[in-house]
């Protein structure tokens, strides 16, 4: 049985078509869903999303036509429920929409849908062949989504809000966060969290990737830009920790080219915040999906949910 994977992102979506866990092709479709769901109503952005998403399916379909169904690892709020978007930050305009419906509507296949770091955390828990626990997932991008699975299964939260970690405060009263709160761990370990560190000391814009470059050839400022990303990151880990105690946990995204960067001054943070009775007791790994987890757990939460 053929699956297609999709992963959303704010600029390009990715679609993998996957023959269980094997995947046997990969489309890049360029379109910047932030872009046509701003200033739009909520009517017209959720048109822009169905017209968009359904091209790359139906281009797809066409060379796979024994594909059987549709997952989709989308930036947002997903009600565990009626698998509604109840909202998605990056896409304003999206408000309680049926995505998932529309879609399977449209295509005539099953669609499933989940939170887009959900979905590498799934991707990530069958990469990893099963580990029995689960895992936990943190995806370090522009800003920091997490997923946990537990028992197989992925949780997802009685509002599906669960492994909001990047919304973890970790600096009472510290940087303005996009969900409304203060100093949450993204505003420090995401890319752009980074960017504003280096930003703050220096008043110069660089992207993350440029301070990681300046940050090898020696440049302090742009060190001390990682090490307080490192220092958020772990602080967060030792709270859900403490509350999850699940020992496998991978971290992927596209900040993590920078672990180098980070890993000393997070492993020491981390020890120094777990219960002592739990330091050394959390593996942690560096995700080697480049970035096709989210697609293979799209895909592979359709099997799920069929069987
Ligand atoms: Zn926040």
């Amino acid at each position: 049985m053929l699956a297609l994977g999709i992963d959303v992102g704010g600029t390009n979506i990715r679609f993998g078509v996957f023959n269980g866990h094997q995947l046997i092709n990969t489309t890049r479709l360029e379109a910047n869903l932030s872009q046509a769901c701003r200033d739009v109503s909520a009517e017209s952005a959720a048109l822009e999303v169905v017209r968009i998403l359904y091209s790359g399916i139906a281009n797809i379909i066409k060379k796979y036509p024994d594909i059987q169904a549709v997952g989709i690892g989308f930036p947002g709020f997903i009600h565990p429920d009626s698998k509604n978007i109840i909202q998605s930050p990056n896409l304003p305009g999206l408000s309680y929409f049926d995505l998932r419906g529309e879609l399977s509507t449209i295509s005539g296949l099953p669609v499933t849908i989940e939170n887009d770091a959900n979905a590498a955390a799934y991707g990530e828990y069958c990469m990893a062949d099963r580990p029995e626990g689960g895992l936990i997932y943190l995806g370090l991008g522009t800003g920091v989504g997490g997923g946990l699975v537990v028992d197989g299964k992925l949780y997802t939260g009685q509002h599906g809000f669960a492994m909001e970690a990047g919304h973890i405060i970790i600096e009472p009263d510290g940087r303005q966060c996009g969900c409304g709160n203060k100093g949450c761990m993204e505003q420090y370990a995401s890319a752009s969290g980074v960017a504003m560190s280096y930003f703050n000391a220096t008043q110069q814009r660089l992207s993350a990737h440029q301070i990681a470059e300046l940050a090898d050839s020696g440049d302090k400022t742009a060190t001390e830009a990682y090490v307080l990303a490192a220092n958020a990151l772990a602080q967060a880990l030792a709270s859900i920790a403490k509350v999850l105690d699940v020992k496998n946990v991978v971290l992927g995204g596209g900040m993590t080219a920078a672990w180098p960067l980070m890993q000393q001054a997070f492993m020491s943070r981390l020890d120094a915040d777990l219960i002592p009775a739990l330091r050394g007791s959390i593996q942690i790994k560096i995700s080697t999906a480049e970035d096709s987890a989210g697609m293979l757990g799209a895909a592979m939460l359709t099997k799920a949910n069929s069987s």
